[in-house]
């Protein structure tokens, strides 16, 4: 049986107490192979909280993060982001639970023939946003993670660093409450993991509710 490290002050809500942006509660996750990946997870994070989940690889890290944005379902318990039951949501549901959801991936995922502006405007395209106001949001994300300068370039023409603060700029360009990280300076050197963990840094004191994955 594999175990999650978690590290929070994890204080299961009172009933009047206040909300939570995650809840995780009794979740045990076996895949159909009968691999279990977590036993009896239960965390409570409240808005604001910036948290890092620790563990070493195959404890069940990027399960936690699938679970939360309702790719993968937990085989019991109960998972409450934004105060929504994602393991119950399908469809458009999920769908918009996950437009409050910004997700970034240690191999980044960007579209190779695409430019920085295009790999962040497409999910807002993608949302049906108009052209206007897709200029209006690229800007300030861009400038978030200090690729003003970068717009047109392609993901082969930047650096590792710089293609993560690209997936950076594509998570929060929605305006998403919550960050879900898994694993992002897990390809990055010494230098260029500092400073995506400054952004994250800032984007927590912007007011975002923030979940790093890390071994
Ligand atoms: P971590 O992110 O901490 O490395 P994972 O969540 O990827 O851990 O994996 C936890 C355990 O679940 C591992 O034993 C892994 O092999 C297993 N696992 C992950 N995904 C699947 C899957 N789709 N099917 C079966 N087993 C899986």
């Amino acid at each position: 049986m594999v175990q999650t490290i978690l590290r929070n002050r994890s204080q299961a809500p009172t009933q009047a107490g206040p909300s939570y942006s995650i809840q995780i509660t009794n979740v045990h996750k076996t895949y159909t192979n009968g691999t279990t990946a977590l036993s009896d997870v239960n965390l409570y994070v409240k808005p604001g909280d910036f948290l890092f989940v620790t563990g070493p690889s195959g404890s069940g890290k990027s399960t936690l993060l699938k679970l939360l944005y309702g790719a993968e379902r937990p085989s019991s318990g109960e998972i409450l982001v934004d105060s929504r039951p994602v393991h119950r949501l399908q469809g458009d549901r999920l769908a918009l639970l996950r437009r409050r959801l910004g997700i970034i991936f240690q191999d980044y995922k960007l579209l190779p023939r695409r430019t920085v502006s295009e790999n962040v405007g497409f999910v807002l395209q993608a949302q049906g946003y108009g052209r206007g106001e897709i200029e209006r949001r690229l800007g300030p994300a861009l400038k978030m993670v200090g690729l003003q300068g970068k717009a047109d370039c392609f993901p082969d023409q930047l650096s590792g660093g710089e293609q993560q603060r690209v997936s950076i700029a594509r998570a929060i360009v929605g305006t998403p409450p919550i960050l879900l990280a898994d694993e992002p300076t897990g390809n990055l050197d010494p230098d260029n993991s500092r400073q995506i963990l400054g952004i994250f840094k800032k984007l927590n004191e912007a007011g975002i509710t923030i979940l790093i994955t890390s071994h």
